[in-house]
């Protein structure tokens, strides 16, 4: 179906001539295909140099041949659809029958061509009496209107061998007929056969496979301008034909079709391409790769522990080539060639008026890549006449060196985040501080040219693992904690330790002094920066920063003559100020040192009327 879809795209490029269809006969120039008036040799035209051609006849034939085949094919399978199973049973039957009665039937199978050839005798001796006769009558009547009417005779007495040959011979004949026309059909199919100077360089799928073998052609040529010319000017035909479709050429094959009709002396020899691009060839893959290998043995000498390669691709292709000094060469003169510059450096030569942007938009580059390249260059302060590097030079090929480097290096600790409900929404607390480890990474590092161009870890081992940091993270909206029978709930998330109570003790400087709260801490240390939130809903009357030695404090009046105080926040961390109404479990601040302290606690009071009372009747 696909070569029906070919052959359909195929006709749409028909030029049409004349009010009929004709071939399309394209003519490569540089801007493209151009279309040409019909091609006589194919079609008739208008000067009717040539009214009919094999070519059309041809064509008239496969199209009748196809309708008859379709026609022949559709037919069968009706009946068969129709009356298979009956058609069956009577092939079974009549199996049946020539099983039985096989002598019978070779008898009369053989007795057939001898009734025939009884015939035949038969008919000789009537015709020399039919010869005499016409004679005789060759005077009197016309003579052949006695062979007339004796075949007539004759055929009427044999018409019953007409009817049995015309029941079975002529379907079997159509059958065989339509078999062959749809394997024609299906194995054939439009194609273009390209012609050059009067000869036929053979069959192809359509004008692309040309332009690449002619593209192919003149790279392969590029050296040479005189040989290049002769392929230029070589103009080809293209014909529409039909053609067996196994036989097309691709265009590798054309290319040195190409070469060859283009009276250039070719040779097989080995084509020596970079990044697809053709450079030279050499007598064989061995001399061409001899001559990359000196370039690579050069690297490897001065690093012994790289690996050394190319940055491009490069390829050896076995085919013909043109035989001439400048594409052919010898694995010295290419070596020479690899070593030369394909592209010379560009310079810039500074002169008045101009600048960095005046430059990089001249050459159209960036400015990034002209400091980049310019490495030593102030480019305020260019001085006329000082030569501005705007292109590096380039080879043919670049030396690719890959090495590995191992390095100690530090390995970054992750954040563990855990929900707690026993926080406040939003309030975070570090449960495990995060620690650095040491890694030893091994790096494949590239160089091209000496310069460093891909950096990648190739292999890690850990040395010290790292600490993962455990935050936690609040998620209490409404945060209560566990109430007291006073109806308070501990001032603080995270520190539950008593430090000081209540009540006279032992003071720093001297004597007894008393104590009129109770100082929380967190077990083990690492109190600062846990939340301190209200003991009971009520309302801010005292936050400050510096309140006498409490330091950042923080009291709320619940009502009833009682109020509490938290003191010695942490600077920058109150969160609630003087008016606002706060709920129980509402985050005040954090745990701090502030005010006349010797380390970090929360400060807690519980005042009656205005009295420091025992906290811990209400938080105990
Ligand atoms: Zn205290």
């Amino acid at each position: 179906m696909q070569r029906r879809k070919t052959h359909a795209k195929k006709a749409d490029v028909y030029a049409v001539y004349d009010g009929r269809e004709a071939a399309r006969i394209i003519e490569p120039t540089e801007e493209g295909a151009r279309v040409l008036p019909a091609c006589p040799s194919l079609f008739e035209n208008a000067k009717g140099a040539s009214a009919f051609s094999p070519d059309r006849l041809i064509e008239y034939i496969f199209r009748f041949a196809a309708f008859l085949g379709d026609f022949t094919l559709t037919a069968v399978l009706f009946v068969f659809h129709r009356y298979g199973t009956a058609l069956l049973a009577l092939l079974r039957r009549g199996a049946a029958f020539f099983g039985q009665r096989f002598s019978v039937v070779a008898e009369t199978l053989l007795a057939f061509p001898y009734a025939v050839a009884d015939d035949a005798r038969d008919l000789r001796k009537k015709l020399s009496a039919i010869h005499l006769q016409a004679k005789n009558a060759s005077r009197t009547v016309d003579s052949r209107a006695v062979y007339l009417r004796f075949f007539a005779q004759e055929l009427k007495a044999r018409r019953g061998v007409w009817r049995v040959l015309g029941n079975t011979a002529f379907p079997l004949l159509a059958v065989v007929f339509a078999v062959v026309v749809s394997v024609n059909l299906f194995s054939s199919g439009y194609a273009l056969e390209v012609r050059l100077g009067g000869e036929s360089l053979g069959y192809i799928e359509n004008e692309q496979v040309f332009d690449e073998a002619k593209t192919h052609a003149l790279s392969l040529l590029r050296a040479s301008e005189e040989t290049e010319a002769a392929l230029q000017n070589s103009v080809p035909t293209f014909r529409l034909c039909r053609v067996k479709l196994t036989g097309l050429q691709n265009s590798a094959a054309l290319c040195e079709k190409l070469l060859q009709s283009g009276d250039i002396a070719l040779t097989h020899a080995c084509g020596v391409f970079i990044d697809g691009s053709f450079l030279c060839a050499v007598r064989n893959e061995a001399d061409a790769v001899s001559a990359f290998d000196r370039l690579l043995t050069a690297a490897q000498k001065k690093d012994a522990d790289a690996t050394v390669g190319f940055a491009e691709e490069i390829s050896y292709v076995d085919g013909l080539y043109p035989d001439n000094s400048e594409t052919l060469r010898d694995p010295l003169s290419l070596a020479q060639t690899l070593k030369e510059e394909k592209t010379a450096a560009v310079t810039h030569t500074v002169k008045s008026g101009d600048y960095i942007f005046s430059i990089a938009n001249q050459y159209g580059v960036s400015t990034a890549q002209l400091r980049a390249l310019n490495p030593g260059v102030d480019f305020s302060h260019m001085t006329v006449g000082q030569k501005i590097l705007i292109a590096q030079a380039t080879k043919y090929v670049h030396v690719k060196l890959m090495k590995t480097k191992t390095k100690t290096a530090a390995q970054p600790f992750d954040t563990i985040k855990r929900k707690s409900s026993a926080l406040p929404q939003g309030a975070t607390q570090v449960l495990q501080a995060g620690k650095n480890g040491k890694a030893k990474v091994t790096e494949l590092v590239t160089y091209v040219d000496g310069t460093q161009t891909v950096r990648s870890v190739i292999r890690s081992k850990t040395l010290v693992a790292p600490v993962n940091e455990i935050l936690l993270v609040g998620t209490n909206e409404g945060y209560g904690g566990t109430q007291f029978a006073s109806g308070f709930i501990w001032p603080t998330i995270g520190a539950y330790s008593l430090s000081s109570r209540f009540g006279y003790r032992s003071a720093r400087i001297s004597g007894w002094s008393f104590h009129g709260g109770v100082d929380i801490i967190k077990t083990g240390g690492h109190s600062t920066g846990m939340p301190v939130v209200a003991a009971a809903a009520g309302t801010v009357i005292v936050a400050q920063k510096g309140y006498r030695g409490y330091g950042h404090t923080v009291v709320v009046d619940h009502g009833n003559g009682l109020s509490t105080r938290y003191a010695h926040m942490q600077p920058g961390s109150l969160q609630v100020r003087v008016g606002q109404t706060v709920s129980q479990g509402q985050q005040l601040g954090r745990i701090g040192s502030t005010g006349n302290v010797t380390g970090p606690h929360l400060h807690f009071e519980v005042l009656k009327n205005g009295a420091k009372v025992n906290p811990l009747n209400y938080i105990g």
